[in-house]
């Protein structure tokens, strides 16, 4: 049986873990030390059970809390080399030991105890940016956020997967009639920043995705509500999902099938 759960997200922070209960990976760690050890706890993971860590792209929402984590486990960080080559800035400051250091490349297949995992690029205003893809036994679950568009690949990925993470960070009439400047706006809407409601829902019927579970992340707080897509979803989506709100923590487990 394979757990998982998002133990957080949102511009607060953003972090997944998947654990069999003996070993624990995580994506991204944007909270502090005692902050993610107390979410591990909320659904009895314990902290010393995480054998890797794996990252998605380089803003402090996402990797805040890597290098604390780095220094105090002393466990392989997993990051796409393009990340490190155009991010070298971001990259130093967050001051992971160098032997800790594990470079991957797109769609290149490593293990970490029971799990295989692999990234593939998104699109995204965060040099090297990258998706995953868990696989525990014939069980794939898939993390798509932060990305400004989604690509064939991508859909192709998702059609494969049980479980699927998807970013849903903004409604179009929310953020064009919010009050984020028009710059932010034309970044958090371009091609290099988030997916919206209305292209998440798109995602979804042009990848025919018919896995178990579609989780919704990365809400925004601003220009965003819950429930709001949680209507377009009962309108639009044929199997379950859940909404997750800025922040909160949502768990669940898979067994093969
Ligand atoms: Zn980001
Ligand atoms: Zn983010």
């Amino acid at each position: 049986m394979v757990r998982y759960a998002v133990l957080g997200s949102g511009s607060n922070g953003n972090s997944y873990v998947f654990s069999d209960g003996v070993t624990s990976v995580l994506i991204d760690q944007g909270y502090s030390g005692v902050e993610l050890q107390r979410r591990l706890a909320s659904i009895d993971l314990d902290l010393s059970s995480v054998a890797a860590l794996c990252i998605t792209h380089l803003h402090p929402d996402h990797s805040k809390g890597v290098g604390v984590l780095a220094r105090k486990l002393r466990i392989p960080i997993y990051l796409h080399s393009a990340m490190v080559e155009k991010e070298p800035v971001a990259f130093a400051k967050l001051g992971i030991p160098e032997e800790c250091v594990s470079l991957v490349e797109p769609l290149r297949e490593f293990s970490v105890g029971p799990f295989a995992l692999r990234c593939f690029e998104t699109s995204h205003d965060s040099g090297g940016s990258v998706g995953w893809h868990v696989i525990y036994d014939d069980m794939t679950l898939m993390v798509l956020t932060d990305t400004g568009t989604y690509t064939d690949q991508h859909l192709q990925l998702a059609r494969s997967s049980k479980i699927l993470f998807l970013e849903a960070n903004y409604d179009e009439k929310m953020l064009h009639g919010g009050p984020y400047p028009y710059y932010l706006k034309q970044r958090i809407s371009g091609l290099y920043g988030h997916l919206s409601n209305d292209q998440a829902m798109q995602f979804l019927q042009e990848s025919e995705f018919n896995g178990e579970h579609v989780y919704f992340i990365h809400l925004s707080g601003t220009n965003n509500k819950p429930s709001l897509l949680s209507d377009m979803a009962h309108e639009k989506v044929k199997i379950p999902f859940t909404v997750c709100e800025k922040g909160r923590c949502y768990g669940g487990s898979m067994e093969k099938s």
